[in-house]
């Protein structure tokens, strides 16, 4: 898999930027099958105070599609995060990976309710996924459209 690694070596100390491109493979590389599709740039601004010190922040900014929770069918949502943790590397390491705390924080950043805006739900799948929870509405519907319905109208009348 492609992965975010941060070289702490071979540079002065000072500040830095890396970028990474997470995509959809990135995201189904964690097991998360889930994501159909994603998009997202992380940046990291790296502060290397001596060789000995460094830290970094993120910052996340993009889409992914995942399967919306009332239709089913993929929703784009938009991340845009900066998680305010100031990460720093594990004790000797060489090559820092932030590709889990990259996947972490854009899943934390995700909507706990993955849905299209109100009214923009594929019709037809909500049709069909509310009927299967609403049997009974659908036999009393039907049974008003039956001509006995019509005649017990007419008897009510009287
Ligand atoms: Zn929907």
């Amino acid at each position: 898999m492609n992965a975010f690694i941060i070289p702490l070596n071979g540079w002065a100390a000072g500040e830095r930027k890396f970028h990474f491109r997470a995509d959809t493979e990135f995201f189904h590389s964690f097991g998360n099958t889930e994501i159909l599709d994603a998009d997202v740039n992380a940046e990291a601004t790296v502060l290397k105070k001596d060789a000995h010190k460094v830290e970094a922040v993120l910052h996340l900014k993009g889409t992914v599609t995942v399967p919306c929770d009332r239709c089913l069918e993929p929703v784009a949502l938009s991340v845009d995060a900066t998680p305010s943790e100031v990460l720093t590397p594990g004790e000797g390491e060489v090559d820092w990976n932030l590709s889990q705390a990259v996947y972490d924080y854009v899943c934390v950043s995700l909507p706990l309710q993955k849905v299209h805006p109100e009214g923009t739900c594929n019709p037809d799948t909500v049709r069909f996924l509310g009927q299967l929870g609403r049997g009974n509405e659908e036999a009393e519907a039907s049974d008003a459209n039956s001509p006995f319905a019509a005649l017990k109208g007419l008897f009510d009348a009287n």
